[in-house]
């Protein structure tokens, strides 16, 4: 099995002296950036003038400049700025500005990996990506704890690379949640397949899919919505905690016979030979120029799609269903 690497396994002062920009002030950027300064690294955030970031990083104390002042001077240069338009930040804000022997550090392989981004000789090629998002990266790490991250070395040129995106790692709290080693390759095609296949795009689909069967069948659509959407989170929180045995201990002999019975007549041969597909298009660059293609062409494919899911009945269904629960927003006000 793979090693898990803690803090003790990091070298000490793998950093020490080095100066980190962070450019980009969102959901990584942001908890990366005071999680390091509270480690006590040497942090500046770079951020454009009167943007959500800028204002996000004044309010939280943390140091910033222009992007491209932040660059200057840095021995570690995050880009957390959204993967689409990582290539032009590199290209006018990094590499004229990085000095010689920088690293740049990815939270996600795509922009190397599809070539958006070629980074200059000199620099060190480095990602740490926390398996979890910005604001649960920065609340474990306030608690003590750290949400587990991977890293992973595309190219070392000055020798630091390793120590570098350790270190880093570290800094974030991700060694106390435990580090794992992989590739630019590896993180980008699992990270993509993931969301496609199974997270966002299949869970969705599955979801709406069987909210439609149940109303097209007759049944009211609120006692569809639970029972195809409210209840999903019951079942992810056990596999979550325990994996799937923790599931089966806690669902009734009904649905436990129900589920090893009747599951495989949904997700079966063909659906699998879907996702092989889905991994070969990633693997091929296939699904990395359709995304960038649809970019170029000013994105109305994608905002169509995504109009259809936003007016899917599902969602008045659900929004109505949901003033009911008033933990949600409690949950809401405390987070704001
Ligand atoms: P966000 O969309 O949350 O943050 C975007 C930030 O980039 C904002 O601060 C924005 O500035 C800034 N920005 C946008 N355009 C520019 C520009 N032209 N010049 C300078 N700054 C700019 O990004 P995420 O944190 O979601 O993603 C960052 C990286 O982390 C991506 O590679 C993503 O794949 C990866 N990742 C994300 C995870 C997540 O949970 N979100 C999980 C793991 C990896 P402004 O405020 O001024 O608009
Ligand atoms: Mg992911
Ligand atoms: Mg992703």
């Amino acid at each position: 099995p793979i090693t898990i690497y803690t803090n003790e396994d990091i070298r000490p002062g793998a950093i020490a002296g080095q100066r980190i920009a962070i450019i980009g002030y969102g959901s990584q950027g942001r908890a990366h950036a005071q999680n390091l300064k509270d480690s006590g690294h040497d942090v500046i955030v770079g951020v454009r003038e009167g943007g959500k970031g800028w204002k996000n990083a004044a309010a939280d104390g943390v140091p910033t400049a222009e992007p491209a002042e932040a660059v200057k001077g840095a021995d570690i240069i995050a880009i957390l700025t959204p993967d689409m338009i990582q290539g032009e930040v590199y290209r006018d804000i990094i590499e004229p500005n990085a000095k010689p022997g920088a690293a740049i550090l990815f939270a996600h392989g795509f922009s190397i990996i599809y070539d958006r981004v070629t980074p200059r000789e000199d620099m060190d090629v480095i990602l740490v990506a926390p398996k979890g998002p910005g604001d649960l990266v920065r609340r474990e790490y306030a608690r003590g704890r750290g949400v587990p991250s991977l890293f992973a070395i595309e190219r070392d040129a000055t020798g630091k690379a390793r120590d570098r995106a350790m270190g880093y790692a570290k800094g974030i709290g991700g060694a106390t949640g435990g580090l794992l080693e992989t590739s630019f390759r590896e993180e980008t095609e699992t990270d993509l397949f993931g969301e496609q296949a199974v997270l966002c795009g299949g869970a969705k689909e599955l979801v709406m899919s069987g909210f439609n069967t149940l109303v097209e069948a007759g049944y009211q659509p609120e006692i569809a919505y639970f029972e195809c959407l409210h209840e999903l989170k019951l079942i992810v929180d056990l596999f979550y905690e325990g994996g799937v045995t923790k599931m089966h201990e806690f669902i009734s002999e009904t649905a436990k016979y129900g589920a090893v019975a009747s599951g495989p007549r949904v997700i079966n041969d063909e659906t699998r030979a879907r996702m092989k597909e889905i991994l070969e298009d990633i693997q091929s660059g296939q699904f990395a120029r359709q995304w960038i293609a649809e970019n170029e062409a000013g994105k109305g494919q994608y905002e169509a799609w995504l109009k259809a899911d936003y007016e899917h009945p599902i969602e008045q269904t659900g929004a109505r269903l949901r003033e009911r629960m008033a933990w949600l927003h409690a949950a809401k006000s405390e987070a704001a």
